[in-house]
């Protein structure tokens, strides 16, 4: 199937899960995770329209940042090693996983002049062992303690639920995300806006956008697996 074909079909689901909760499809943005694909294949998800690619690890990254640059805007969605921040941060507009202040720190020393990176704080709602991500109790402290690191913008919170048969069994994770997100969004920080929502995956999509998620990150659906 072409990327345009699959886009399409996305679009056309995130359209009705609009819909159904009264959103408006616009403010839903698609990062097309591209992490297990080609150059060739990244780069068509870019001819047809997309403007967002997400990457997981450095390697096999930088080659397509190379070949597609400032074609589309980058988003660092796997943990990352505090050493690998000078090699990612000119490349990349986003990081959906900053999950320490040890990393934040990282990311105001090696930004340039100015350079604001728009961070998630990435939430492990679900409790798994497996996954990273900090305890939602402290997520309030740890967003209060990024003042320190001008170039650390929070733009939202992202989680990744437990994988599901039935989606429907993760829509409770999302639903807190989201009302974390609100917690920090009133404190109407500058240095934290935090409107954003950094949640959904080719499985569960639909469930996260109902709850409210304004970046969805797909990859096998889209660009395949
Ligand atoms: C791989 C990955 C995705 C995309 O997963 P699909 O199920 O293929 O859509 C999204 N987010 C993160 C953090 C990932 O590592």
């Amino acid at each position: 199937m072409s990327v345009k074909d699959n886009l399409q079909k996305l679009e056309s689901r995130i359209g009705k899960a609009c819909e159904r909760t009264g959103r408006s499809a616009d403010d839903v943005h698609i990062v097309a995770v591209t992490k297990y694909v080609s150059i060739e294949r990244a780069k068509e998800a870019v001819q047809a329209g997309i403007g967002h690619l997400g990457e997981n690890r450095l390697e096999g990254a930088m080659e397509k940042y190379e070949a597609i640059g400032s074609g589309a805007e980058w988003h660092f969605i796997g943990s990352l090693q505090s050493r690998k921040v000078k090699e990612m941060i000119h490349a990349y507009s986003y990081v959906h996983s900053l999950d320490r202040t040890s990393l934040a720190k990282e990311i105001n020393k090696r930004a340039s002049e100015g350079q604001k990176m728009k961070c998630f704080v990435q939430v492990n709602v679900s409790g798994e062992e497996s996954k990273s991500g900090i305890k939602p109790d402290e997520v309030m402290d740890f967003v209060l303690s990024m003042e320190k690191y001008p170039a650390v913008e929070i733009i939202g919170l992202m989680t990744m639920a437990p994988y599901a048969e039935n989606p429907e069994e993760v829509r409770h994770y999302f639903k807190h995300l989201r009302e974390l997100r609100d917690k920090v969004k009133d404190k109407k920080l500058p240095y934290a806006p935090c409107t954003e929502l950094s949640m959904g995956m080719s499985n569960d999509f639909e469930v996260a956008v109902e709850e409210g998620a304004t970046y969805i990150r797909i990859g096998s659906i889209l660009v395949g697996e």
